[in-house]
C-alpha cells in the first residue's frame, strides 16, 4: 500500500481521499482552507455526498486517513501527491491554472523522495507537461519527481460510488515508473484501466463531459421545437432510447446543464480550440443553447403574467441538480435574481441548497424567504417554478398545486409530472418540450 498526498479537499479530492483510503492506502488529504480541516477533523464532511462521511469516519479511525493544512509534512516522504484543486473559468473562458501551479511549487519545495504526481484536476491539454517542466525547474532535492494524468469522471451526488465503481481509470503518461505505480495504486478498486499519453487524458476528460454537454443541448434544442410543432420531448426521447448507439441516458430536456464542470469546461475547450486557431462550432452551439435554456421558464412565465411585483413565487429547487448541496452554475442563480428584480416575494424550498444560497441572497437583504417544506412556499403562491428534481418535490401531488397556491400556476423546467394529471388536478402546467396545460 502507498502513502499517498491528496491536494485539495473539494468534491474531487476528498472523494478521492477517502476512497483510497477505504482500500487501504495510508492518506493525507491537504486543504488551504483552515476551516475545512477542522471539520474533517471532527469527522463532518464539508461537502453532501451520500455515504461520503460515513467511510471518512470510519478510515480516519482506522488510521488510514488524515486531514491537514501542514503541506510541507503531506508532501515531503509522500509515494504519490494527487492535485485534485480547482481549475475555475476565467473571464475569457479558459481554466485558471494558479491553483495547480501554486501546489505544484509547493511540492517541488518540499518533496525529499521519489515522487509521482498525479494530475486529477480537469486541465487543457499540455499542462501536464508544463506543470512537470514547473516542478524540475522549483524542485529542490535531488530526487525524481513525474507527473500523470488521471482525470476525474465523477458526478456530484453519486461521488462516492462513480469512484469505487468507476466506468473506467485513465491513465495518461508515457513512463513506465509512473504507470505501474498508477496501475498499482488502482489494482484493488479492480476496474478497467486505460492508459494513453499524457495529452490524450488531458483531451479525454474534456471530450466526455463536452459530449454530454452536447447531448444535453441538443436535446433541449429538439425540445424547444417540439414545443413547436406539437410533439411531446419525452415520448420522442423515449423512441430515441431504444437505439443502442444514442443510448438511453442524458436524453432528459429540462432548463439547461449548471454545476462546476459542464459550463466551465465547455468554454474551456472552445477557448483551447480557438487558441489553436480552430473554431469548434459544435460546442460553441451548446454553450449557446445552454444559455438560453436557463431562463426559459421566466420567459415563459413573463409572456403569461402582467407582472411578478408583488406576487408570492413559490421556488421549489435551487441547487444546480438533485443529491448535492452545490449551486454552482445552478439555473437557481440565473433565475431567482430576475424574480427579485420584478418585485416578486420569493419562497424558496430546497432540501439541502437553502444555506448556501442564503449566503448569496440573504433575508435581511432580499425579499426572500427559505423555507423548508415545499407546503410553506406553494401555501397562497401566485406561481410556483420547479428548478430541481429533488424527491422532495416530485412527491408533491398534483392537487396540492391546485389545492394549496392562490392560482395554481405552475413553470416545471425538469419534467416532473405528466401533462394528464395536471389537466385533471386543475393546474395550469407549462413545462419543457411538451403541450402547456392551459
Ligand atoms: P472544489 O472547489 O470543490 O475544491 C477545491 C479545493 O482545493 C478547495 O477546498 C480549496 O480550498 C483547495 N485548494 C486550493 N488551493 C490549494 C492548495 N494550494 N493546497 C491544497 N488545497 C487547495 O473543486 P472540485 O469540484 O473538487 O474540482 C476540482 C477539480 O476537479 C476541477 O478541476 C474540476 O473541474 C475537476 N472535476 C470536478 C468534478 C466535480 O463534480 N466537482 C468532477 C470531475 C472533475
Amino acid at each position: 500500500m502507498y502513502k499517498i498526498s491528496v491536494a485539495g479537499t473539494g468534491y474531487v479530492g476528498l472523494v478521492a481521499g477517502v476512497c483510497f483510503a477505504e482500500v487501504g492506502h495510508h492518506v493525507t488529504c491537504v486543504d488551504i482552507d483552515q476551516q475545512k480541516i477542522n471539520m474533517l477533523k471532527q469527522g463532518i464532511s464539508p461537502i453532501y455526498e451520500t455515504g461520503l462521511e460515513k467511510m471518512m469516519q470510519k478510515n480516519s479511525a482506522l488510521g488510514r486517513l488524515d486531514f491537514t493544512t501542514d503541506f510541507i509534512q503531506a508532501y515531503k516522504d509522500a509515494d504519490a501527491v494527487f492535485i485534485g484543486v480547482g481549475t475555475p473559468e476565467q473571464p475569457d473562458g479558459s481554466a485558471n491554472l494558479s491553483y495547480i501551479a501554486t501546489v505544484a511549487r509547493q511540492i517541488a519545495e518540499t518533496i525529499e523522495k521519489d515522487c509521482l504526481v498525479v494530475v486529477k484536476s480537469t486541465v487543457p491539454v499540455g499542462t501536464n507537461d508544463k506543470v512537470e517542466q514547473f516542478i524540475k525547474d522549483f524542485i529542490i532535492n535531488d530526487v525524481k519527481v513525474e507527473v500523470a494524468s488521471n482525470p476525474e469522471f465523477l458526478a456530484q451526488g453519486t461521488a462516492v460510488r462513480d469512484t469505487l465503481e468507476a466506468a473506467r481509470i485513465i491513465i495518461g503518461t508515457d513512463s513506465i515508473w509512473a504507470k505501474e505505480m498508477l496501475m498499482k495504486i488502482y489494482e484493488p478498486f479492480n476496474l478497467p484501466i486505460v492508459s494513453v499519453s499524457r495529452r490524450s487524458a488531458e483531451m479525454i476528460k474534456y471530450a466526455s463531459n463536452d459530449f454530454l454537454a452536447l447531448k444535453i443541448s441538443y436535446m433541449n434544442d429538439i425540445a424547444n421545437l417540439c414545443e413547436l410543432v406539437g410533439a411531446d420531448i419525452q415520448d420522442v426521447a423515449r423512441g430515441m432510447s431504444f437505439d443502442e448507439r444514442i443510448g438511453s441516458k442524458f436524453l432528459s430536456a429540462g432548463i439547461g446543464y449548471g454545476g462546476s464542470c459542464f459550463p466551465k469546461d465547455t468554454k474551456a475547450l472552445d477557448y483551447m480550440a480557438r487558441q489553436n486557431g480552430y473554431e469548434l462550432r459544435t460546442i460553441r452551439s451548446a454553450i449557446m443553447v445552454n444559455n438560453d435554456q436557463k431562463t426559459i421558464l421566466y420567459r415563459k412565465a413573463s409572456n403569461r403574467l402582467i407582472t411578478f411585483d408583488g406576487l408570492k413565487v413559490a421556488v421549489l429547487g435551487l441547487t444546480f441538480k438533485p443529491e448535492t448541496d452545490d449551486l454552482r452554475e445552478a439555473p437557481s442563480l440565473a433565475n431567482v435574481p430576475l424574480l427579485l428584480e420584478r418585485g416578486a416575494r420569493v419562497y424558496a424550498y430546497d432540501p439541502v441548497g437553502s444555506d448556501n444560497f442564503r449566503q448569496k441572497y440573504p433575508e435581511s437583504e432580499y425579499k426572500i424567504k427559505y423555507v423548508k417544506k415545499p407546503e410553506e412556499a406553494l401555501s397562497d403562491a401566485n406561481v410556483s417554478f420547479i428548478f430541481t428534481e429533488w424527491d422532495e418535490i416530485k412527491a408533491i401531488k398534483p392537487e396540492d398545486y391546485k389545492n394549496l397556491m392562490r392560482t395554481p400556476l405552475v413553470f416545471d423546467g425538469r419534467n416532473i409530472y405528466g401533462i394528464e394529471s395536471m389537466r385533471n388536478a386543475g393546474v395550469e402546467y407549462y413545462s419543457i418540450g411538451r403541450q402547456a396545460v392551459v
